[in-house]
């Protein structure tokens, strides 16, 4: 089959198309044709590889998959060729206290599908476990399918599972424009919150209040945090959607009211913040780490993807050949929703 694969971390060039052997499900494993894979910034780490954390080279990358089933392995009874299949990217034991609880993501074997250590969508085929095989939402295509797994689980996570937003809070949602910010904007709006979004430009502000967002602001042109006070008038906000970091962290705890909450799934913009302790503790605020999802939430998720009440965003699409082009898109910033890779 064709691949996309890094042989070495680093920029965009580090991404491969070549041919490599077709994966062969093991007993409890499916393939998948892939017909769409969408990208996430998380994609743009294991590409450039962290400090701590490198990548098994070579590696196909791609978290985000949709496709139809091809191969299924000798003991899987109820998933049959043909199956038209959106992918729940994370993997876990199924058997220890934490996935027999929905916590998967706390699982000490939780890895995620095209993360660092399992090979992903930026392919023609990828083997999974069967049981990370969900049934695409009736209706929608392949590309729109691959672009709701992963953002709409994390914002899913941060939002229910750890921030439990109630109706009639408010939240603020930074980088609205972002993948799990259009999630984030629209699983605050089906909780029943006040929304303020932010974003970098004009025309993001437009299709984010089209999502359903109550406020919106440039934070290019105005002071983010002076208008989140105007907006709530001096009150502050409930909650904040946190995935950017230094950029944002410390003006995100000056925007919270009394008794506010932080709900943090990422670093944008690097890995440490100050955190000006007096803040914490006057105003009684809450900071709460998220990381992606388990996969009853995901099938929470999809619940409301059927019903059509939440919505993925595709800004645009590439061959899969192009995916040094579709990375350079994911971090030009110039971009509304997901890019998602066609093989
Ligand atoms: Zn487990």
């Amino acid at each position: 089959m064709k691949a996309v694969r890094i042989h070495e971390h680093g920029g965009p060039e580090k991404l491969i198309y070549e041919t490599v052997e077709d994966p062969d499900p093991g007993p409890l494993d499916v393939v998948v044709r892939v017909k769409a894979c969408a990208l996430n910034h998380l994609d743009i780490w294991v590409r450039e590889g962290l400090p701590t954390m490198k990548a098994n080279l070579p590696h196909i990358l791609g978290c985000d998959i949709s496709g139809v089933v091809e191969k299924a392995g000798s003991y899987v009874k109820d998933i049959t060729p043909g199956f038209e299949t959106i992918v729940h990217p994370g993997i876990s034991c199924g058997v220890c206290e934490y996935c027999l609880k929905g916590m998967d993501s706390a699982c000490r074997r939780y890895t995620i599908i095209g993360g660092w250590h399992v090979d992903g969508g930026y392919a023609e085929l990828v083997k999974v476990p069967a049981r990370n095989i969900l049934p695409k939402p009736e209706g929608m295509d392949f590309v729109h399918a691959a672009a709701l797994p992963l953002t709409f689980l994390t914002a899913w996570h941060m939002l229910v599972t750890r921030g439990n937003l109630r109706p009639g809070e408010t939240v603020l949602i930074h980088s609205a424009g972002s993948g799990v910010g259009v999630a984030g904007v629209q699983v605050a709006k089906l909780l029943g919150a006040r929304v303020i979004a932010t974003a970098s430009s004009d025309w993001k502000l437009e299709k984010i209040r089209s999502l359903g967002a109550d406020e919106t602001i440039n934070y290019k042109k105005v002071d983010w945090l002076d208008e989140v006070k105007r907006i709530t008038n001096k009150a502050g906000v409930d909650l904040v959607f946190e995935h950017v970091g230094p950029d944002t962290f410390e003006k995100s705890v000056r925007a919270l009211k009394t008794y506010g909450r932080i709900v943090t799934c990422g670093a944008t913009s690097g890995p440490s913040v100050t955190l000006d302790l007096r803040y914490l503790f006057s105003k009684q605020i809450s900071l709460h780490g998220s990381y992606m999802g388990g996969l009853f939430e995901m099938k929470e998720v999809l619940r409301f993807i059927n019903e059509g009440r939440l919505k993925p965003v595709v800004d645009s699409t590439f061959p899969l050949k192009d995916a040094a082009r579709a990375h350079e898109k994911l971090t030009s910033r110039e971009i509304f929703g997901k890019v998602v890779l066609i093989p």
